[in-house]
């Protein structure tokens, strides 16, 4: 069974705030794979990220 069914990601910085709408899938380990490395702030580990199905 395959699972490439696409996500509608919004990663959210809560140091400064920023916003990210991006596109990804979900790995077989129960993470996204978004391609996102860190905020603009330089923020990589504190980061909100919401997923809905799209
Ligand atoms: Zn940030």
């Amino acid at each position: 069974m395959t699972t490439d069914a696409r996500y509608r990601i919004v990663i959210r910085c809560p140091k400064c705030g920023e916003k990210y709408i991006l596109r990804g899938r979900q790995k077989n380990d129960g993470e996204y794979e978004t391609g996102f490395k860190r905020c603009v702030c330089g923020n990589e580990e504190e980061l909100v990220i919401e997923a809905s199905p799209e």
